[in-house]
């Protein structure tokens, strides 16, 4: 399946800022990097494409239909995982876990049977019934990741995943990342050029709201330096 981003624009403040401009994209199975300057509009993008805000021109389409008339089933294959202060500190990792596979409304055999997975993954086993406010950096990105794969996703959206941590565990993030990417579509957003430098086959370079540049990364690496 594709996504296609059809010459979306979102505009904020009563259309006096232009957050995202008549951006195209089309997007197959494999990881991009979506890399940009702070207010490059690359949260704003994100946003667009899991369908928490809707753009106010063009369309943003999985497999030719329109995600946002998707509602139900578009949820059922997406994975998000949003920064760190997102998440809700007094949950432990397992209640964490459970109260969003409820969200994606997973049957509860499933549900338990994939936490148990995902944590083992992640190497989250020993420490899912602490508290996500005694978690460290590291933990917190592990669960979070971890909560983004709980439905298996086709289409996996990972904002910052490296935010925050040493460069150890940056790199353990980053090949995880890589391990579980195989027939999906992932977009992940950084600043960190080596972040996807080695793991995406294509980076999408935006500026002020457009795509300046997507290629693949030897060829816009070069060009950054
Ligand atoms: P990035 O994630 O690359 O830092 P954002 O998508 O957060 O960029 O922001 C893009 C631009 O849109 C910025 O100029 C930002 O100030 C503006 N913006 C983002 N969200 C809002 C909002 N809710 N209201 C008004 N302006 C916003
Ligand atoms: P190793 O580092 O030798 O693979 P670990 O026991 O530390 O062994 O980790 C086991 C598995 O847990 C790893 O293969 C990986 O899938 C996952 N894992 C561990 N640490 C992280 C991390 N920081 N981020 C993501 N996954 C991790």
């Amino acid at each position: 399946m594709k996504l296609k981003i059809h010459s979306v624009t979102k505009r904020y403040q009563g259309g006096r800022k232009t957050a995202i401009d008549q951006f195209t994209a089309e997007l197959t199975p494999g990881i991009y990097g979506l890399l940009g300057p702070n207010g490059a509009g690359k949260s704003t993008l994100m946003n667009l494409i899991t369908d928490q805000i809707q753009p106010d021109e063009g369309e943003i389409l999985y497999g030719g239909k329109n995600i946002s008339k998707l509602g139900k089933s578009f949820r059922s294959i997406l994975g998000y995982m949003p920064q760190q202060q997102r998440l809700y500190e007094d949950f432990t990792g397992r209640r964490f876990l459970w109260y969003i596979a409820s969200l994606k409304g997973m049957r509860s055999s499933l549900a338990k049977e994939r936490i148990q997975l995902l944590l083992n993954t992640v190497n989250l086993e020993d420490d899912a019934d602490k508290k996500l406010g005694a978690y460290s950096g590291g933990m917190k990105q592990r669960i979070l990741i971890a909560q983004a794969l709980l439905n298996d996703p086709q289409l996996l959206i990972l904002d910052e995943p490296t935010a925050g941590l040493d460069p150890k565990e940056r790199i353990r993030i980053r090949n995880f990342i890589s391990t579980i990417a195989a027939d999906k579509i992932v977009l992940i957003a950084t600043h960190v050029v080596p972040d996807i430098e080695f793991i995406s086959k294509e980076i999408i370079l935006l500026k002020q709201g457009r795509l300046v540049l997507k290629d693949e990364p030897h060829r816009i690496v070069a060009g950054l330096q």
